[in-house]
This record gives structure tokens, sequence and C-alpha cells, in this order.
């Protein structure tokens, strides 16, 4: 995927009011290696040592899509929360970014872990996120439900919190999770925010709202249940005319 491809894709599209590219934070911060071996969650010494080394490459990344303001894209993030509380990028670039998502990828459990430690440990994790002034709860359930059946009152108390703290949650078509069925009822019974992920790391990947589609259907929900975030109308410079209203983050890397 190239910014290119993404500003022509935009401008032949009829029916997309705009899209942020939201970069993994721990792609730009650290090499591939260090990247994948996930040591930074529970020693952050790592992110330290690196901080020189990301905070080049992300003003890179900011310059290179702030260069296309007036074309479409906007410029955001998908971060972590280390153990010690702090984001994987340097909280001083917060204000450059149109859209901050926050996720968790991966929690630093042992081998052994057993199932309630995983849950608390990706509760405290996800509830640190929610309370952190990210825009966007990056696909709510995706992790947790990996490991552990997620029920419909873990997800009601998710919901409950991301509402209450004003932060959208992300219904991503990147993988199947059986628990956005649950998510969407409960967020459209409090009228909460929703942002539609394409989580696009292919070309083919990017626009497409086939999945976001059928879970709307099949959890009975329409885009009117929802607050959509980001709102068109405050966030693109670029007027695409009154057709559907359907912004997309993108994930991955460029
Ligand atoms: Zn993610």
């Amino acid at each position: 995927m190239t910014l290119d491809f993404v500003v022509d894709k935009l401008e032949a599209s009829d029916s997309l009011d705009g899209v942020v590219i939201t970069d993994h934070t721990f792609a730009i911060y650290f090499p591939p290696d260090v990247a994948w071996a996930r040591a930074y969650m529970s020693d952050s010494s790592v992110f330290d040592a690196h901080k020189d080394f990301g905070a080049e490459r992300l003003e890179s990344y900011l310059a290179s899509i702030e260069a296309l303001r007036g074309k479409g894209p906007r410029v955001g993030l998908e971060t972590e929360i280390m153990c010690d509380g702090r984001f994987t990028f340097d909280p001083a670039y917060r204000e450059r970014l149109d859209v901050l998502i926050g996720s968790v990828h991966f929690l630093p459990f042992e081998v052994n872990a057993g199932k309630l430690e995983i849950f608390d440990m990706w509760r405290k994790n996800t509830s640190e996120l929610i309370n952190s002034g990210i825009d966007v709860l990056g696909h709510p359930f995706r992790f947790i439900a990996n490991h552990i059946a997620v029920s419909e009152e873990v997800i009601a108390d998710v919901v409950d919190e991301a509402v209450s703290a004003g932060v959208a949650l992300e219904l991503n078509s990147h993988c199947e999770v059986d628990a956005d069925s649950m998510m969407l009822r409960k967020l459209a019974e409090k009228g909460g925010k929703l942002a539609f992920s394409t989580d696009a790391h292919r070309r083919d990947e990017f626009g497409v709202f086939t999945h976001h589609e059928k879970k709307m259907s099949a959890a009975g929900t329409t885009m009117a249940d929802f607050k959509i975030f980001p709102e068109p109308s405050l966030m693109w410079e670029v007027s695409r005319g009154e057709s559907s209203k359907q912004p997309v983050s993108i994930g991955g890397s460029l």
C-alpha cells in the first residue's frame, strides 16, 4: 500500500468521505526483530532505547501524510500501552494526529498463565487504553476472544466504560470476532461512537465494507443507531458530495 494508491482511490471513489492512515506505532519505533519480540510491553527500557530511532521514523511518517493535506488522507496511529502505563510512541506527537487508535495486540503473560490472569491483564490494559486520551479502541475483543469466551457482561462493561470516556469502538474487518455482534448491540443501546475500520494491509482490502454490513445486519443495527466516528463534516477538508458517508481507517504499514 502506498500513499499514491490511497490518494488515487479516494479521488476515484464516490462513496468514501476520507481515510485515516493509522500505522502501528511498534512498527515505527522498533526494527522488525524488536517489534515482534514484544519485550517492550513488559520492559519499557526497550522503548526508551529506541526513542530517537522511532522519533526520526515517526517524523518522516507524519511529514509524508501531512504533505497531502487537502487531498484526503488524514494522519493517525495505532498504539499500545506498555505495562508502565505509557504509549509505544512519544506523546509529544499526539497533537499532530487526527486520530489515535489504542489496541491490545500482545500482553506479557507467562506461558503457563491461567485464564483469569490473562483476563485480568487484558481488562486492566483495556481500561488504561480507554482512559488514556485515545479516540478509538481498536478491535476491542479480538485479543481476549482468542484466549477466553467473552461474556455479554464483559462486553457491556467495556462498552459502558468507552461510552463514559467518549471513546469510539472500532468494528474491524481484519478478523472475524463473534463478540463484535454483541458489542454492536450494546453500543447501539447506549448510542455510543462507532468507527468503521478496514484495517487494510493489502490493496484489495481498501474501502471494502462487506464485513461491516454483514455484522451490522446480523446484530440488527443500522448506522442510525450510532454516532459514527470520525464525523465526516468535522474531519475532511475535501468534500465528496452528498453520497454515503463511510469514513475508513487503515492499519498496517504503507
Ligand atoms: Zn490492531
